[in-house]
């Protein structure tokens, strides 16, 4: 560490010419704030029904949330909870990939329980990547995504999902490797653009990444919402169980997103390598809801089915109604959205389009333009929420049919 006598004497030397330093550090430049804290400041300000944010404006089981009060009133979880998270959720963990998967992971060693995927996303950045090292994403991205590739110093490669069917490019996918690529990030079911990732696109990822020995680490946080198709983990196929870091949440499946309680699970050596960070970011988190959360899991598969079913349906009803009002709609194959573009009605940029939506619809939505490196591929997509109660959809259809529909 540098001394404190040649600091003060470097800072002596030029403290008149100096110009004034940017607070945020450069490897942040332009990720200022995230377009879901504007757009729902927007629906506040104006009283907008908000298909912008992708939160359930239903809470998930009663019974889930009874637990999450019987752990809080019997002491469950109301100090530090284990490391690696309460062994009750850890076995809830692996049980879970067992019944769903048929996969097997130790509760001690494969699982670590993190502050939502979010967490679980920047501690794996941060531990996996060396700065320089080239990361590869489906674009649109989730937004966290660029941030923590980010922070971790390292560049992201974006191989860009195009209208209309959104499918990987696997031959773009091979040309964009490079000496430099360390990692493969992941995410399927896909926010925005609802593709699934079929068996075949994940075998053929999976023998690219066993081939150039990469990294895989896949957000998975919509597995049980894939309405059509099947959600098949990467880690199951062959080769990926040692260079696979699988992470999940019980958030989207268990509409509780304010809960954040997520989990990693992978071998040994990279559940440990991923820790490690973590173990600095939060340490622990959201002890009683651990306990809850190992509840959930456990539901009977009627409640996975119903959730499923119920977004579905939520899915054809918000589709059809954007539709109607002129939008192209791209069906989404499984999350909480539906990306349409607005071409149709003769708009330019989705940006603008979504600043002016709620003046002009009482609609808020959000532009995956901005989840784009190549704004050209998305200039004019708009994403919709459709995990919403069914009533709030009708009425944000209609009011989508009154302001664009040709009568
Ligand atoms: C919502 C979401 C997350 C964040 O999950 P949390 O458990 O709330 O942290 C991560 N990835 C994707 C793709 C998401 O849509």
């Amino acid at each position: 560490m540098a001394g404190a006598a040649g600091d003060a004497g470097a800072a002596g030397d030029v403290s008149e010419e100096r110009p004034r330093r940017a607070l945020l550090n450069r490897r942040l430049d332009g990720l200022g704030t995230t377009i879901f804290a504007e757009m729902s400041a927007l629906a506040l300000r104006t009283g907008a029904i908000n298909l912008g944010q992708g939160f359930p404006d239903t809470d998930g089981p009663e019974s889930v949330r009874e637990a999450a009060v019987r752990a809080l009133r019997d002491g469950h979880g109301n100090q530090y909870p284990p490391g690696m998270g309460v062994p009750e959720l850890r076995t809830a963990v692996t049980d879970h990939q067992k019944r769903f998967y048929g996969l097997d992971f130790d509760p001690d060693t494969e699982v670590l329980v993190t502050a939502g995927a979010t967490e679980a996303i920047a501690a794996a950045m941060l531990a996996l990547l060396e700065p320089g090292d080239e990361v590869i994403a489906f674009e649109p991205f989730y937004d966290s995504y660029a941030a923590c590739v980010a922070m971790a110093g390292a560049v992201r490669v974006p191989l860009t999902l195009r209208a209309p069917d959104f499918r990987p490019d696997l031959d773009r996918l091979r040309s964009l490797l490079t000496p430099r690529t360390r990692l493969l990030l992941l995410n399927s079911p896909h926010n925005p653009t609802g593709t699934v990732l079929t068996r075949d696109e994940l075998t053929a990822i999976a023998e690219l990444a066993v081939e150039r020995d990469l990294l895989v680490v896949t957000d998975e946080v919509y597995e049980h919402l894939a309405f059509d198709g099947e959600h098949v983990p990467l880690v199951s196929l062959p080769g990926m169980r040692e260079r696979t870091v699988s992470i999940s949440s019980a958030g989207k499946t268990f509409s509780f997103t304010g809960w954040k309680v997520g989990w990693v699970t992978g071998s040994p050596e990279l559940v440990a390598a991923v820790r490690t960070t973590k173990q600095f970011l939060t340490y622990v988190a959201s002890g009683p809801f651990q306990y809850a959360v190992a509840e959930a899991l456990a539901l009977p598969d009627t409640y996975y089915e119903d959730i499923r079913e119920d977004l579905r349906t939520k899915r054809d009803l918000l589709a059809a109604g954007l539709a109607d009002a002129g939008f192209t709609v791209y069906a989404p194959q499984g999350t909480y959205f539906i990306t349409t573009d607005v071409a149709p009605f003769g708009e330019k940029d989705a940006l603008a389009f979504c600043r002016a939506l709620p003046e002009r619809a009482g609609v808020v939505a959000v532009p995956n333009s901005v989840f784009y490196d190549h704004p050209d591929a998305g200039r004019t997509q708009v994403r919709f929420a459709f995990c919403k109660k069914q009533e709030v959809l009708a009425e944000a259809a209609d009011r989508l049919r009154k302001a664009f529909a040709r009568p």
